[in-house]
């Protein structure tokens, strides 16, 4: 399959899992099933259609309205699917279409729909970080089978342990220090995750740069919108982690190459 056609591929299929993700962001925090309830209009519950399904067009071409109550649907849907899409496509830009990419996808995709529900109710629902270490248990025994990564022992899995605590043990002392007011359980459970599949060097990269955005991002807000002072950490510290995973490497490289060694 040539290059062009394989992300064409891959962007379409972010498409459907955007769709997806969509029930799981509406569903999962009501404790709803994902899978059992066949998609239905929020407003009216009837039951959408096959082409009412297909992502993004069925949205514009439904001028973003209920075909049966004419309650507006969210943008939040397209919104959803595309940038799914933009995120699957770009792990492939940037990380190559290795063994590890649709590990690297379904990440994304936790990361993207655990950021939309802790912007709406400012709780991350611990099967988005069971999610995500489960995909890091896979991604090191996906590095431990493959020829192409070169990985010789079980000693390679180290730096993703590391991982898993270098970010989330130091903030589980200030969390138990400050009871719990200046960092989410919820938060804590996210960087130990993320760290057991991305490893210490990008957890930690990510944190920061997570810190950073969250911080001006933020404090943008307070000043144009008068947003409240507590701020769901979740959506910065998933595009950190995100950030980490599609450019850490090249980042750290740069870096290295920068201060000669
Ligand atoms: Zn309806």
């Amino acid at each position: 399959m040539g290059l062009i056609a394989g992300t064409v591929v891959l962007a379409l299929s972010g498409l459907l899992c955007g769709s997806f993700l969509n029930v799981c962001i509406l569903r999962i925090p009501a404790g709803e099933s994902v899978v059992t309830v066949p998609s239905h209009c929020p407003g009216c519950d009837r039951r959408l259609r096959p082409p009412e399904l297909i992502p993004v067009l069925s949205w514009i071409s439904l001028r973003s309205r209920c075909r049966g109550c004419g309650a507006r649907i969210s943008a939040q849907y397209p919104l959803v699917e595309a940038a799914n899409a933009a995120l699957w496509v770009l792990a492939a830009v940037f990380r190559g279409f290795t063994a590890f990419l649709p590990l690297e996808c379904a990440v994304l995709s936790a990361l993207l729909g655990l950021s939309v529900i802790d912007a709406r109710t400012r709780e991350i629902p611990p099967v988005f970080n069971v999610f995500i270490g489960v995909c890091g248990i896979l991604r090191i025994a996906v590095a431990l089978i493959s020829p192409e990564t070169g990985v010789r022992g079980v000693g390679d899995a180290a730096p993703y342990i590391v991982g898993a605590v270098a970010v989330s043990v130091p903030l589980g002392i200030v969390y138990l220090a400050s009871g719990g007011r200046a960092i989410g359980g919820g938060d804590l459970k996210l960087l130990a995750a993320c760290g057991l599949f991305l490893g210490w060097r990008l957890v930690v990269l990510g944190f920061f740069a997570g810190c950073v955005l969250g911080a001006a991002i933020h404090l943008a807000r307070m000043r144009i919108s008068g947003a409240e002072r507590a701020l769901a950490l979740g959506p910065y510290l998933s595009a950190g982690m995100a950030l980490a995973m599609l450019l850490g490497e090249r980042a750290i490289s740069w870096y290295l190459g920068l201060i000669g060694r």
